[in-house]
């Protein structure tokens, strides 16, 4: 048994084969990311409550969604719902460039200090709708969506490199995590899983909804 032998238990026995993402997840402090009250369950095989109503994805779907991105290292991409910036920290372990963006500006400020913290202050956390992702660095070579839509969002699908991938849960009660790869056409479905996300809310926390 490793130190992390929540890695294998959690991760690898379900399925997370590549060693990149499963390095990544081992070296990331998640109890940085979690409400300090709640930092003895940093571990757990669980989402866990953030402010505003908010969570911190699972560790497994973290992990599954990097692993969808097939990442090498050498990539510019984006995370859709910054949240705690755990997400967008295990990015920055598997990615050069890391974009993330948030609707409630309360919680991409804490992400900032949370990312910070934990040495990732080259992540650069935006707020702004998701919805409408982030055209300014666009193309990305992998985006990842921890809210969930009832359809693709066709300008996030517009800023994936055709050929690279995007991971967004659909759906509304049941929603599916998909892996999409981006064609000429549209998109292509690599794998999915059923999962529970909060929604992907169009505007900014301001805008009136
Ligand atoms: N990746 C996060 C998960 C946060 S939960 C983590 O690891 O902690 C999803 C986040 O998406 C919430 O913080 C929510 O406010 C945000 N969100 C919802 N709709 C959004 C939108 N249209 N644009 C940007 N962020 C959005």
């Amino acid at each position: 048994m490793t130190n992390h032998s929540w890695i294998d238990d959690q991760l690898r026995y379900r399925g997370i084969s590549d060693e990149r993402v499963l390095a990544a997840m081992a070296r990331v402090p998640r109890e940085l990311f979690v409400p300090d009250d709640l930092r003895g369950l940093a571990y757990e095989d669980a989402a866990l409550p953030l402010a505003h109503g908010q969570t911190v994805s699972q560790p497994f779907v973290v992990a599954f969604i990097c692993q969808g991105l097939a990442l090498e290292g050498d990539e510019r991409v984006l995370d859709v719902g910054t949240g705690s910036g755990y997400q967008a920290a295990v990015l920055a372990e598997l990615a050069r460039e890391v974009h993330s963006i948030e609707r409630i500006p309360e919680l991409a400020d804490r992400a900032k200090v949370s990312l910070a913290a934990a040495g990732y202050e080259r992540v650069n956390v935006h707020i702004g709708d998701g919805w409408l992702g982030l055209p300014e660095y666009a193309p990305y070579d992998g985006i990842a969506v921890a809210a969930a839509a009832e359809q693709m969002p066709p300008a996030l699908l517009g800023q994936v490199r055709v050929g690279r991938r995007i991971a967004l849960p659909l759906g509304r009660r049941h929603q599916q995590l998909c892996v999409l790869e981006r064609t000429v056409e549209g998109a292509r479905l690599l794998v999915s899983i059923p999962v529970r996300f909060v929604p992907l809310v169009a505007g900014t926390k301001e805008s009136p909804e």
